[in-house]
């Protein structure tokens, strides 16, 4: 049987990012760059004030103070929006906006608090003075925002591989792109199969349950930049997998996931069809939970066949579906929330790496473990309770308390 990390490689290795397209800015959230953004101008673009409050020449106030104020000649009005036309001479000032560009021959703001004029501005009409008072000196620079003190211009500001966060929308509009290069989104057939299983919204008769799966994976698909195209419940027979799974081709699916019918039971078809009209890399993994784990592909189409019960199901997902769609979905930085914990009570394992759920606390400038009660695989309210999977090595078949494993924080 395939270790965790042989059969990693194994999956890895049949998945590249797919091709890129264009999107509007607006439609660029959480989508995944295809290209290396590099800036074509400075920012900020001009050298303008960080306050409302009086463009200065620097040295033409070094003696102010509040007994001894300073008095400069008013000569021009620089609201945010405009080009300066006058060059401050000496004695002179501006007043000026936060965000207005400096006018040239300062070479710093006085903020309207320090000066006379600051109840004036207070009020809604307040016509440009003729002449004010400083109370305080500024350095050269004080209050300035020079150019280019964020991003200098050609610098590459985001890399190929970036996922789109908020900030970096921000940025690309900054620098006036309109259009942006991505990775093209995966989309994801998912399949939950089984003749106990009805959907959600429909009575239950005895001996079935709700397909619980269809709805964790989908959200998993979506956190992982992919779409996921849930295309319902498949009886167990041979015949119904085959259709199911030709659709999920016929939709030019990039990955078919499907939940359950991968083990050695009588009634799980789900390997056996894909050997026949496809290819079966492996189907088991030593691992714990989701042994029965099966990677290949269906007529061409990637196949991921993760377990039924629901905690091997969601584990099997984050272990090989998430760095697959990652990868998949050109992300360049694939990494987890993975920390050292220490654990408060000793474990006990039977050798396969194992992912167990857990509660992770700081604490004394550690993290600390334990584990949620009962670990059977088809409790999911454990991993509900759990805030991390502990990861336990293959091969350890008993840790004591106080040993430093590596878990897995969950978002
Ligand atoms: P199987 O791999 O088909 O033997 O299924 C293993 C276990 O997972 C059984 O208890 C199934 O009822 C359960 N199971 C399978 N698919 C789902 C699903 N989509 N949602 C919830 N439980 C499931
Ligand atoms: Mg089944």
């Amino acid at each position: 049987m395939l270790s965790v990390s042989e059969a990693l490689q194994k999956l890895l290795s049949a998945f590249e990012p797919l091709g890129d397209e264009q999107v509007p800015l607006s439609g660029a959230a959480g989508r995944i760059l295809s290209e290396s953004v590099k800036s074509d101008i400075d920012l900020p673009l001009f050298t303008n004030s960080s306050m409302d409050g009086f463009a200065v020449r620097s040295a033409d106030v070094v003696s102010a103070s509040q007994d001894s104020p300073v008095f400069l000649k008013v000569v021009e009005d620089i609201p945010a929006g405009i080009s300066p036309k006058r060059i401050l001479q000496k004695d002179q000032t501006s007043r000026i906006m936060t965000g207005a560009p400096l006018p040239a021959g300062a070479d710093a703001v006085v903020p309207v608090e320090d000066t006379d004029q600051y109840d004036q501005q207070m009020r809604s009409t307040y016509d440009l003075p003729e002449i004010i008072k400083i109370f305080r000196p500024v350095q050269p620079g004080d209050y300035v925002r020079q150019k280019g003190e964020d991003v200098k211009q050609n610098a590459v500001v985001l890399e190929t591989g970036s996922p789109l966060k908020p900030q970096e929308l921000g940025i690309l509009a900054m620098l006036g792109k309109a259009v942006i290069s991505v990775y093209r989104k995966p989309r994801i057939s998912i399949l939950s199969t089984g003749d106990e299983l009805v959907p959600v919204d429909q009575p239950l008769q005895s001996g079935q349950i709700h397909d619980s799966n269809a709805y964790t994976l989908s959200a998993l698909i979506d956190r992982d930049y992919a779409v996921p195209e849930y295309l319902g419940i498949v009886p167990d027979n041979e015949h119904a997998v085959r259709e199911y799974l030709l659709t999920a081709v016929q939709n030019q699916a990039d990955l078919i996931l499907t939940s359950a019918g991968v083990s050695v039971g009588v009634f799980d078809y789900v390997r056996s069809v894909v050997e026949s009209d496809g290819e079966l890399s492996f189907w088991r993994v030593n691992m714990r939970p989701g042994k029965p784990i099966a990677f290949g592909n269906f007529q061409g189409v990637p196949f991921i066949g993760l377990p039924g019960n629901p905690v091997s199901a969601f584990v099997g997902y984050e272990v090989f579906v998430r760095p697959a769609l990652l990868k998949l979905s050109g992300v360049s930085a694939v990494q987890r929330d993975q920390v050292k914990a220490r654990l408060m009570e000793g474990i006990e394992s039977d050798g396969r790496e194992s992912y167990l759920r857990g509660i992770l606390k700081f604490q004394d400038h550690e993290w600390v473990a334990k584990l949620t009660g009962h670990q059977g695989s088809g409790n999911l309210f454990s991993l509900i309770q759990a805030n991390a999977l502990l990861i336990i090595p293959s091969g350890v078949k008993s840790l004591p308390a106080g040993s430093v494993i590596d878990a897995w924080l969950l978002g």
